[in-house]
Formats: C-alpha cells, sequence, structure tokens
C-alpha cells in the first residue's frame, strides 16, 4: 500500500508527473467523476467494495489527489470532513488488512526486537504470560518506534502510558496505527490548504467533482446539519479571527490604514460574514444574500469603528474613503448602493499571508495557527471548524446524538 503523503507517493508525484499542481492537470484525463466518487460512495453502507480497496498504487493516488484538489474550492466545509473521513477508514483498513504500516511514514518506524532490552520487552509485552494468545501478543508488541520530535507534537495521550528510550518512542501497532491517523489528518489539511491558492487555474473538472461531492456530503451530515442549520454563513467569531484581522481591528497608523481597513478588514469580513466558502472568485454580494441588512448594520459599522481607531482617524481624515470600502465589497465607487448595483466592481477577495507580509509587514505577526496557513480566511474557517468538531465531541461525550466525525485532534 502507498501512503498518499509518504516517500513513495512522493516520488512517483514528483518524478513522473513534476509535482502536485501537474498531476492535477493531467488527472481528468486519466480518470473520471464516477471513479473518483466510489472511494466515498462506500461510506453510507460501511463496506468497501473490494475494486476501492485493492486498487493498484497510482490509481489511488490519482483519485485521492482529485478528491484534494476539488476540496481546494472548500476547506474546512463539509465536504472536507466527508473525504477525510472516507479516506482515514479506507487507509486504516488496508493497514490493518496488511497487519502493518507497509513503508516508513510520517517517521514511524519499525523497531528491531534489540533496541529495547530484554527486562523491559518481558515486562512491557508480558512475553512470560504463557496463557496470552497469539493475537494478543501481537497487539502487545512494541513493533514501531518514532523519534521524539516527531512524536510528542502529535500525541495527546499520557506519556506514561509510552515506553520511551534513546530518544524514541516504542508503540504498539494499535498505537502507531493512532498516530498515522493524526498525522495523516495534518498532512490532508495542509495539502487542502496548499491547493487553496491555485484553485483559479484548477480544470473544471475538480469544481465538478467538489458540487457532486457537495450532494455527497449533505446526505452523509443530513442530522449535522439539521442540528447546525446553515453552517455556511454565520455571526462572526471574533475571537476565532487571525492576528492580522485582530491588529486591522484595534486601529493602526496613517501608513498602514488604507491597507489594514479598505483591503484587508473589508474583505475579510463581508466573505466571512456574508460568503465564507465562495462557491467561485466572481461572486457577488448578491449571490449570497438577499438585502444588504447584514453589511449596512452588522459589518460596516465594524469597519467605520475600526477606521476610527485609527491614528488619525480613517474616515474624519478621508471621508471618501467610504466609497473606496463600497468599491471593494463590489457596488463600484458610491456611498448610496442597491443590491442590485453588486457586481458593478470586484468583490474583492481576502489578500493571501504572502502578499499581506509583502504590502503591510506590520500587520502579519503570526501565531501557531498560522501554520500552513496561506489566506486569512482559511485560518477563520479553520478555527470555526475545529471549535464546531470540539462541540460534537463534547456532545458525544455528553451522550447526546451527533453526525460521528474522524479524528482527536
Ligand atoms: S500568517 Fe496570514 S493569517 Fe497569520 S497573521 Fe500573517 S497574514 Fe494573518
Amino acid at each position: 500500500m502507498l501512503d498518499p503523503f509518504g516517500e513513495g507517493a512522493r516520488r512517483i508525484i514528483e518524478g513522473e508527473f513534476g509535482g502536485v499542481e501537474e498531476l492535477l492537470k493531467v488527472i481528468p484525463s486519466y480518470t473520471g467523476l464516477d471513479e473518483v466518487l466510489e472511494r466515498i460512495k462506500w461510506l453510507e453502507s460501511g463496506e468497501v467494495p473490494e475494486e476501492v480497496l485493492e486498487v493498484d498504487d497510482v490509481r489511488d493516488l490519482l483519485t485521492f489527489y482529485a478528491l484534494l484538489g476539488a476540496l481546494a474550492f472548500s476547506p474546512y466545509g463539509l465536504e472536507m470532513e466527508l473525504v477525510k473521513e472516507a479516506s482515514v477508514r479506507l487507509y486504516s483498513l488496508r493497514i490493518e488488512k496488511s497487519g502493518a504500516l507497509a513503508e516508513e511514514v510520517h517517521g514511524i518506524e519499525r523497531a528491531s526486537e534489540s533496541e529495547i532490552p530484554r527486562r523491559d520487552r518481558t515486562i512491557l509485552e508480558r512475553t512470560n504470560y504463557r496463557e496470552l494468545s497469539e493475537e494478543e501478543k501481537r497487539r502487545l508488541k512494541l513493533a514501531y518506534k518514532v523519534h521524539l520530535s516527531r512524536f510528542l507534537p502529535l500525541w495527546d495521550g499520557s506519556l506514561k502510558e509510552v515506553y520511551i528510550r534513546g530518544g524514541y518512542a516504542y508503540l504498539t501497532m494499535e498505537d502507531a496505527l493512532k498516530l498515522w491517523k493524526r498525522s495523516f489528518e495534518r498532512n490532508f489539511e495542509r495539502a487542502v490548504n496548499l491547493l487553496y491558492e491555485v484553485r483559479d487555474e484548477l480544470p473544471n473538472f475538480y469544481r465538478e467533482l467538489y458540487e457532486r461531492l457537495g450532494q455527497l456530503a449533505r446526505e452523509h451530515f443530513k442530522e449535522k446539519i439539521k442540528k447546525l442549520g446553515n453552517a455556511k454563513a454565520g455571526p462572526l467569531r471574533f475571537d476565532l479571527f487571525p492576528p492580522c484581522v485582530k491588529i486591522a481591528l484595534g486601529g493602526v497608523p496613517s501608513g498602514l490604514r488604507n491597507y489594514a481597513i479598505t483591503v484587508l478588514l473589508t474583505s475579510f469580513l463581508s466573505y466571512a460574514r456574508l460568503c465564507p466558502n465562495p462557491p467561485r472568485r466572481d461572486v457577488r454580494v448578491k449571490d449570497c444574500v438577499e438585502s444588504l441588512d447584514v453589511l449596512e448594520k452588522e459589518i460596516l459599522p465594524i469597519i467605520i469603528e475600526a477606521g476610527n481607531r485609527c491614528k488619525p482617524p480613517l474616515f474624519e481624515d478621508q471621508p471618501h474613503e467610504i466609497k473606496n470600502i463600497w468599491y471593494h465589497l463590489g457596488f463600484g465607487l458610491t456611498d448610496k448602493p442597491t443590491l442590485e448595483d453588486s457586481g458593478n466592481s470586484t468583490w474583492y477577495f481576502p489578500p493571501n499571508c504572502s502578499k499581506i507580509r509583502a504590502n503591510a509587514p506590520e500587520l502579519c505577526k503570526p501565531d501557531r495557527d498560522c501554520r500552513n496557513i496561506k489566506n486569512p480566511l482559511t485560518y477563520y474557517l479553520r478555527k470555526l471548524y475545529l471549535e464546531s468538531r470540539r462541540g460534537n465531541q463534547g456532545e458525544e461525550q455528553d451522550g447526546s446524538e451527533g453526525a460521528e466525525v474522524t479524528g482527536d485532534e
């Protein structure tokens, strides 16, 4: 079995296709939407069809990366949850079936007999317990090891549960699998984040795939959707904003004001509130809302207050800047817009982190959640997603019903 984030997969993607972006361009000529969706559809029955389970390595890689390409259109949506759940279950099943991690992935290596003193092995693996079945002996065997530098960021259990020696944590198959899952989920998110940047260059195949995935996700998570309502747009969660947006909200000095308020804050707040997962880049406000109420009564006051906190206050100094705000919201240069005006100019999308760092480095003070993030909006979507996942897990622990969510971050 080839791990899609392992060394073997990397060699194929780089060596034979010239990189992930190149691979995504050629995937539609190798596979079709139906074949890709077969990787997901079995979730309803829970039975993985033989042809999906046993598919050859390269086809597996192509269909998996096809799904990643589709998710670039909506990172942290239900579609991502669905694909992640199906992928973790599919790869876990293959690992369990083969009885081992097939290659060294995520730094998880095979441990040799001689690395652990016999006395320790006897205690930990209970090698003197004659009554243990072969199956139980296999379960207790410390067959894997992983360097602590890779282990600690992923492990959320107690260190007392783990045998540590010479800078390595030694793991049973069950623990190695647990670690693999966490690492897989992180790599999965990282890949979707990276592809988010190039989504406009992807062939139409991926948009169609994304739409088909959306139908499956709505069906699969219908209980969750019923409970949460439409999670696509909702009240703003200021506590989950990225550092750059929080700095802009607090008011900034004169050299930064126009960029922080008109470019970053206006785009970020409007997309985050009205259309967090825009279906396409040229979306208009009127595609997302039926009136200007939220924009006028909720978003604009936040922008104006942030402008007033600047030194000197932005809109006192430059009253015409309000027209520029509407312009960036896609209504053209006006201070009295109607919904119908939306589309008169482009509704500016939040700039990528690299642009913010280049144009207004003082705004970018990354925190640990900024790792692997390419755009402030995906930072926010990721935090919302993690929050909702924590909420679901809490409810499940309380015994209430909820959609099953894979993973334990
Ligand atoms: S890394 Fe990106 S999201 Fe984080 S503070 Fe910098 S610009 Fe904002």
